[in-house]
């Protein structure tokens, strides 16, 4: 029956397929053609009727209560192999392609028939709005001009509901993509975090070997050339070499004491390391503490200097790990007797729901740039190299306050001085 390549027919059932219209429940928009159709040329039937493989289906069907009927009897498929004309036929029964066909013949007595090829826009005729009569007739021009408009509006609605069927495929496509963007960019953050990680931990180890290879042989040095300056001092028996003797063993005790002290930071770091701190607090008075904590200071570490402490608030018992606190609170003072060289200050404020320690001092200060990296084991602000130190303390003392639930606060000013504040939480049942 149909004129046209068994290709081009395969492509143009394709091309209705695509609408994704076919079964489809149906709608107001379409119901309101055909009702406007019938009205229009005057007949009791009007139909949508969209031309699929071996069958004819109804989008919109006026007058009709069958929703598809076979492709082989269907008027409309052979009005859309014009798709440029309206498909006009006045009596079937006098047509000799329509002989013998049931809707010619049977119930639904389809004798007038007129067709408009609904083409879409790339010349595709998907199907044909159409009238029917069930008595010979013929439209008026104005009829047929109508009809063909009406086929129009069906093609442009059957169009703009694929556009917005695309749109909202397009819309929920975008919405993945944008799903699995996040999700990748979740993924790559993450490495990148692992990767800063991974290099702050190598940067953190080389800094570690030189500080420490450096730190250790310094000393060491210095010990090797006391011993030698002694043994040669020790050779002449007068008084004035004795006493020099006596000055490189204080000198090898001075070393040994730094030497104790770089060793037992290193071993600190290494228990922080593999989480084998023990924090054991127990109620006690702070300033009390403090005041202990000053007393053993030596006048080695003073030299000539004090530090000035001051009480304010209400004096409470507080639950304090003093191994863990006193290596802290020594760390900022001596760093404040390093670093500056007038008397620092130690205010002890009592607050209702915390303590806070205070350790000001008005030295060196530190460069705004290295403020961030204060707390990185090993690490020493640029203005602070000359001066003694392997940048473990405040690394360390860090650790040992977070131990008790609090933090350490850091104000400071370069050439003007730096106050450090440790401040620990008070429990509800000993703040009152
Ligand atoms: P260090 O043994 O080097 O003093 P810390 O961990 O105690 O190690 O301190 C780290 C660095 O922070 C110091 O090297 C110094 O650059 C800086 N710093 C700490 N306290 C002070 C301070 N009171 N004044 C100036 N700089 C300070």
């Amino acid at each position: 029956m149909t004129h046209r390549s068994p290709t081009a027919e395969v492509e143009r059932i394709k091309v209705l397929a695509s609408y994704k219209i076919l079964d489809t429940l149906p709608e107001e928009e379409y119901d309101a053609i055909t009702q406007l159709a019938a009205q229009i040329c005057q007949t009791p039937i009007s139909a949508i009727s969209l031309v699929d493989n071996n069958r004819q289906w109804f989008k919109s069907a006026h007058g009709l209560t069958v929703r598809q009927t076979p492709r082989e009897y269907s008027l409309c498929a052979y009005a859309i192999q014009t798709p440029d004309e309206t498909m006009e036929v006045h009596d079937t029964r006098t047509d000799e392609r329509f002989t013998g066909n049931p809707l010619v013949n049977g119930d639904l007595r389809v004798i007038f028939y007129a067709g408009t090829p609904l083409v879409d826009d790339n010349g595709y005729a998907l199907g044909a709005l159409c009238v029917i009569d069930h008595k010979p007739r013929q439209l008026t021009t104005e009829q047929k001009h109508t009809l063909k408009a009406l086929g129009r509006q069906v093609v442009n609605q059957i169009q703009l509901h694929r556009s917005q069927a695309l749109l909202q495929g397009a819309n929920e496509q975008l919405l993945m993509l944008n799903q699995e963007l996040q999700v990748r960019g979740q993924a790559e953050h993450r490495l990148q975090h692992m990767l800063a990680q991974e290099k702050e931990l190598s940067e953190q180890k080389m800094r570690f070997v030189a500080i420490v290879s450096h730190e250790f042989r310094t000393p060491l040095t210095t010990i090797q050339l006391s011993v030698e300056l002694a043994r040669l001092h020790l050779n002449n028996q007068t008084e004035t070499s004795r006493e020099k003797v006596l000055k490189q063993l204080a000198t090898v005790e001075e070393q040994v004491g730094k030497f104790t002290e770089l060793m037992s930071d290193v071993m600190l770091l290494g228990n922080i390391e593999s989480n084998k701190l023990s924090f054991n607090p127990l109620p006690c008075d702070a300033g009390e503490f403090v005041r202990e904590l000053i007393d053993t200071f030596s006048d080695r570490q003073l030299n000539g200097r004090t530090i000035e402490i001051s009480s304010h608030g209400p004096v409470r018992q507080v639950p304090l790990d003093k191994k863990l606190l006193n290596y802290t609170l020594v760390n900022l003072l001596t760093n404040a007797l390093k670093y500056s060289s007038q008397n620092p200050e130690l205010h002890l404020h009592y607050e209702p729901n915390q303590i806070i320690f205070s350790v000001i001092d008005t030295g060196i200060g530190i460069p705004l740039e290295d403020m961030p990296h204060l707390f990185t084991s090993f690490f020493r602000a640029r203005n602070s190299l000359t001066i003694q130190g392997n940048g473990l303390g405040l690394f360390i003392a860090r650790q040992f306050v977070e131990l008790h639930g609090g933090h350490i606060e850091v104000t400071s000013q370069q050439d003007q001085g730096s106050t450090f504040r440790v401040v620990l939480p008070m429990p509800a049942s000993l703040a009152d």
